[in-house]
């Protein structure tokens, strides 16, 4: 399915003056520094953590020689075709998602490729976690104003990566931003992004800082 084609079938699925939640997968909802570090390690390389960020962070073993990006690409996509049916739920996910979903209606739009996406519903939906998603590429700004602009309602968005972070805000400025990095050493070593409301690795926070926007009462 095209991303455009997924664009309009979440349009679809919202309730009209509903909060909208976008929340990346990645580092958010599923781990992946965790599986990747121990993929890396089975495929002869290592995941170092001098900075935020893969490339740089991903060593041949044996050496602290950063591998070039051409290889870094190539080995998330052998990690994604490994793993990417069993990536575990960051702890707490499906929980507060459960709750949120009371309060908003949660897309889920991923830079995983495409040729994967139904894997990682499935894998989604066996960990309690359904909702529409979208195989993005490139900058997710647009694909969060097409949706945000549907929505007519306040929108949030929630992803680990800074540059992400900024093309949402670029797409929907006046989006709530959360910076989200469930690794606590990435978390760490992420740069503050201009405009981030909530920067943190847990759910039950995230929980306790939206509840009150989106009108619900705080027992998380
Ligand atoms: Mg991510």
């Amino acid at each position: 399915m095209s991303v455009d084609a997924q664009i309009a079938a979440a349009v679809a699925a919202l309730r009209p003056g509903r909060p909208l939640l976008v929340v990346d997968v990645d580092e958010v909802v599923c781990q992946f520094i965790r599986p990747l570090s121990a993929f890396l390690e089975r495929s002869g390389y290592w995941l170092g953590s001098v900075s935020f960020g893969l490339t740089g962070n991903i060593r041949r073993a044996g050496t602290s020689l950063a591998a070039p990006k051409e290889t870094v690409e190539a080995l998330i996509q052998a990690f994604f075709d490994a793993e990417i049916g069993r990536q575990p739920l960051v702890p707490g996910a499906a929980d507060a998602f459960g709750r949120l979903a009371g309060r908003a209606d949660i897309v889920l739009l991923t830079n995983a490729p495409h040729r994967l996406r139904q894997i990682r519903i499935d894998n989604l939906a066996r960990q309690g976690i359904a909702a529409p998603l979208i195989t993005n590429d490139g900058p997710k700004g647009p694909v969060l104003a097409a949706l945000a602009g549907a929505a007519a309602a306040p929108t949030v968005f929630i992803d680990d990566s800074p540059r992400n972070l900024l093309s949402g805000a670029a797409g929907v400025p006046e989006a709530v931003l959360i910076h989200f990095v469930a690794d606590p050493t990435f978390l760490a070593l992420a740069p503050a992004v201009p405009g981030v409301a909530l920067k943190t690795g847990d759910w039950g926070e995230v929980e306790r800082f939206l509840m009150p926007m989106l009108g619900g009462k705080n027992d998380g």
